[in-house]
């Protein structure tokens, strides 16, 4: 891809886009374009087609969504299948009229069904029920990945879809109510420990599996699908292997150095019993992740005592 296209990264203040913003700048990219949500508001279609007629895009990587872990997905469906239902539909339709070749849509292995035969395969989309702790979101995020497929056959797009599976890293999402599970027990374990707390809750029962890819990671994958010329299709990306929410609570609690027990709170829900990728598309292509989770955990656990924690963590992180 030339170093001088024109790259709009929706979405580049969050976890996902920020790493977007960070590779393409290490890997010389020049044209890097952002706008904060005050100066593009992407839920507002007609601003959505004046920024993309005035600004030349050549490629737009679609990272903005509302995104959530299980409790505000499961009480806030209507604000997560509306958001991100507006979003891409304004954003895709929008690069398709200004004549955007290239994009890149970022799903969720949410999309694929509950009770799927695992490692789950791009072809068991729509092939049972999803989970329904999110599926509205996962609603919305299968309409993006359609409306990919169907520009692409009417009007010869190249629209790709990658779908990561858990995600984690610098940038993440540290409130405790919308939170995913890896930056929750980080903080949970960071505030346990400067407490000298005994215990540290776990929701749940601590036995659904779930993989987890550092998001730079995904940043890596994206640049290889773009210089790759891929010009269809959905990808999973993911590391290809998973551990128990127990066991992530004990890996993250060995990282941060806290040294209490793990107690359980079967008052929350697990959601889906095991949610692991099949990474072979990507993979017979070439390309495979290379961040080890301890490693990706404590460099992120870095990042978040630099970034937040500060003297009084609490306050910090919810500003
Ligand atoms: P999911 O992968 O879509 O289910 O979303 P999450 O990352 O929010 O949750 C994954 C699993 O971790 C679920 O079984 C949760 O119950 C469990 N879990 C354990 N402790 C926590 C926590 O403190 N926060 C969150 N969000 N999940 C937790």
């Amino acid at each position: 891809m030339n170093k001088q296209a024109r790259i709009f990264v929706a979405g580049h203040r969050g976890m996902v886009g920020s790493a977007l913003v960070r590779r393409l700048a290490a890997d010389g990219y020049q044209n890097v374009i952002t706008r904060s949500r005050k100066e593009l508001d992407l839920t507002d279609q007609a601003a959505v087609n004046r920024f993309f007629e005035s600004e030349k895009i050549d490629v737009v990587l679609l990272a903005a969504a509302r995104v959530g872990g299980i409790l505000a997905n499961a009480t806030q469906p209507g604000e997560f299948i509306y958001e991100n239902l507006v979003i891409e539909t304004n954003v895709i339709h929008a690069a398709y009229r200004a004549k955007v070749e290239r994009l890149v849509f970022f799903g969720s292995s949410c999309i694929y069904p509950k009770q799927c035969p695992q490692p789950i395969r791009e072809e068991y989309l729509l092939t049972s029920p999803l989970e329904p702790t999110n599926d509205a979101y996962a609603i919305a995020k299968i309409a993006g990945v359609k409306l990919c497929e169907a520009y692409n056959r009417e009007y010869n797009t190249q629209y790709v879809a990658l779908m990561p599976t858990n995600l984690y890293g610098p940038n993440d999402n540290y409130d405790l109510k919308s939170s995913h599970v890896l930056p929750a027990l980080l903080r949970k374990a960071h505030e346990a420990k400067l407490n000298g707390d005994a215990t540290l809750t776990v929701w749940g029962s601590g036995t659904p599996l779930r993989e987890f890819l550092h998001v730079d990671d995904l940043a890596a994958a994206t640049l290889f699908v773009l210089e790759h010329n891929v010009t269809e299709g959905l990808f999973n990306v993911g590391v290809g292997n998973d551990l128990s929410i127990r066991e992530l609570a004990e890996c993250i609690c060995k990282v941060v150095g806290f040294e209490g027990e793990l107690v359980f709170d079967a008052s929350k829900p697990d959601g889906t019993p095991r949610k692991l990728l099949d990474v072979s598309r990507l993979a017979h292509m070439g390309w495979q992740a290379t961040i080890g989770l301890t490693d990706g955990i404590a460099s992120t656990y870095r990042d978040f005592v630099e970034s937040h924690a500060g003297s009084t963590p609490a306050a910090a992180i919810e500003a």
